[in-house]
Formats: C-alpha cells, sequence, structure tokens
C-alpha cells in the first residue's frame, strides 16, 4: 500500500509543475514557496524542491514579487 501512495506523489510531483505555471501565468504572478524559517532566503518554483526538504516549518506560498520584495532569491535548483 505503501508503495501505491509513494507512486502517487511522484506522479503529482511529475504533473504539479507544469499546471502551476499555466495557472499562475494566466493570473499574471507566480506563486512561489518559501520556507518560514529565520534563515531562509531562497524561494522555489514548487513546494517539492529539494531545498525546502530540509526546511522544519511548514513552507508558505506568495508570489514571486513578494518573496522578492522581502529579500527572497531564487534557488539555484529550481532557477537554473
Ligand atoms: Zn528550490
Amino acid at each position: 500500500m505503501k508503495r501505491v501512495i509513494g507512486l502517487l506523489v511522484l506522479l503529482l510531483v511529475c504533473i504539479a509543475p507544469a499546471g502551476e505555471v499555466s495557472a499562475a501565468s494566466a493570473a499574471g504572478s507566480e506563486t512561489v514557496w518559501v520556507c518560514g524559517g529565520p534563515n531562509s532566503k531562497r524561494y522555489h518554483k514548487s513546494k517539492n524542491c529539494k531545498g525546502l526538504k530540509r526546511c522544519s516549518r511548514n513552507p508558505k506560498s506568495l508570489s514571486k514579487e513578494e518573496a522578492k520584495k522581502k529579500g527572497y532569491t531564487p534557488c539555484k535548483l529550481c532557477y537554473k
């Protein structure tokens, strides 16, 4: 059963980014993810990014513009 759930999660991870990008571009501003921790300086394209796995808190979503305003810089894994 666990294996089935893992497969589903993997599928979602593969499908989600494409859907999010098209939805965000339609809305005009891109949604990004940041870790709520005090040492987080990066914003991420996806909440499933490896860089967010180390985050001890729940990732929160905000618009890319807002993230830049708050001093976040793009994650090197998400924005190559
Ligand atoms: Zn990232």
